[in-house]
């Protein structure tokens, strides 16, 4: 940060064809350094991965009233990208032991309006990108993942980002590096690349420059990322591996204890694919617990320290409401008034009841334990008294059985916004 400061340059950007059409030194260098560790062939820094996401949909093509099938269960961004194109989000189920879309799922969405799929590698766990990449050749559709929970992570032996046409990761505060916001695309298309670079940053000034012919989707905007930015990028990402082992270490520990639980069911990691735990997932069964998860939940807590952060909390449930439950699909508002893109396609009706994605319904509302607790600044001892918590609640559940005031189902930030008003 002191080498940018002392250059002045602390955005290298400039809105028009030629030398800063790309950013600055620092930007090139962390794009490059990302890129070359994986072998991707083109990588584009952005503000942040919403933004990015946005990028990524208006790079390959998708216009009002193309249908994009998305993941109901992930950050709302995932799905809202689509919108800002005026596409329409399609919700598949998940698949109930990756948390990611259930490629069976998916054909059952698919119409003559399909245009893509937006994949997101939940809580750091690839979906499982053969099948749907199968699915995406057979119908001609274009794939974009969301890998923000999934840096450096391998489907299969294969790094994802760029299994798809384009992917992303985010670097915000919450992420495994970060640069305070920020994210990153990648893509082994050059065309869409470019693309990107001129959605990034004023496209709108250099289609002529570029030679690009296609105009559509090229009005720009300044998604672009800053040499502070970078150069923090830089030093985060030479920590990114680092991270990762620790995180799998953890991971692996909780998994051998937890394995012989009856009741609470790990995730299991196939061979050649790898977890970025950004979240410890586990699969809660209250008929077999014998009492309801959120009891369970703070049964758990009341064995280990106060939280004092949200990170620090043992376990939250539910993770997000699925979105097709917020208002905005409820009421179908979205851009302007008047029900757009919502209404674009004459003679068909969208609509987003409850019901709509059975196993996302019974893991928000039932199913879902996530810890949050395999992370840097954590040991295998501190994971060792998690795991032991959980150990005592079960052993001695009949003690539980007779509480009978389960407190409902509060969602992960729910939990998250009490605990953190109890230590504020
Ligand atoms: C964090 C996150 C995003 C958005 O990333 P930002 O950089 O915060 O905009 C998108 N999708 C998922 C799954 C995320 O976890």
């Amino acid at each position: 940060m002191l080498r940018v400061l002392d250059s002045d340059v602390l955005s290298g950007f400039i809105g028009a064809a030629g030398k800063f059409f790309n950013g600055g030194k620092e930007v090139v260098e962390f794009e490059g350094l990302w890129a070359k560790t994986y072998g991707f062939k083109n990588a584009v820094s952005v503000n942040s991965l919403t933004t990015g996401l946005q990028v990524a949909v208006g790079a390959v093509g998708i216009e009002p009233g193309d249908e994009v099938i998305c993941s109901p269960y992930s950050m709302s961004a995932s799905a809202t990208a689509v919108l800002f194109y005026g596409g329409i989000p399609i919700f598949a189920d998940l698949d109930l032991h990756r948390f990611t879309l259930d490629p069976r799922s998916i054909e059952r969405c698919i119409t003559p309006r399909t245009k893509a799929i937006l994949v997101v590698h939940l809580f750091g766990y690839p979906a499982d990108m053969d099948p749907i990449m199968e699915i995406a050749a057979k119908h001609g559709l274009r794939v974009i993942e969301d890998a923000a929970q999934a840096p450096g992570i391998y489907y299969k032996s294969r790094p994802v980002g760029t299994i798809g046409d384009v992917g992303g990761f985010s670097l915000n505060f919450h992420k495994h590096i970060h640069t305070g916001e920020g994210g990153l695309l990648v893509t082994n298309n050059d065309d869409i690349a470019l693309r990107c670079r001129l959605i990034r940053n004023h496209g709108e000034n250099a289609t002529e420059a570029y030679g690009v012919e296609d105009l559509s989707n090229m009005i720009g905007s300044n998604y672009r990322f800053t040499e502070l930015q970078a150069a923090i990028g830089i030093e985060q990402f030479k920590k990114l591996n680092g991270f990762l082992s620790h995180r799998a270490d953890l991971g692996r520990y909780l998994d051998r204890r937890l394995l012989g639980i009856p009741g609470l069911g790990i995730q299991h990691i196939e061979s050649g694919s790898t977890h970025s735990y950004y979240m410890y997932p586990v699969r809660f069964n209250e008929e077999i617990v014998g009492i309801p998860r959120s009891l369970f939940l703070r049964a758990v807590a009341a064995e280990l320290p106060k939280p004092r952060f949200w990170d620090t909390t043992p376990f939250a449930e539910g993770y997000v409401r699925p979105l097709y439950l917020n208002p905005l699909y409820q009421k179908k508002i979205a851009i302007g008034k008047k029900g757009f893109p919502f209404n674009f396609n004459c003679g068909v009706t969208y609509d987003y009841p409850k019901g709509l994605c059975p196993v996302t319904e019974r893991l928000y509302e039932k199913e879902l334990l996530l810890s949050p607790l395999v992370r840097e600044g954590m040991s295998i001892e501190d994971i060792k008294d998690f795991a032991d918590a959980i150990e005592k609640v079960i052993e001695r559940i009949h003690e539980l059985k007779k509480w009978s005031d389960s407190a409902g189902t509060e969602t992960m930030y729910d939990a998250v916004k009490a605990i953190n008003e109890n230590v504020l």
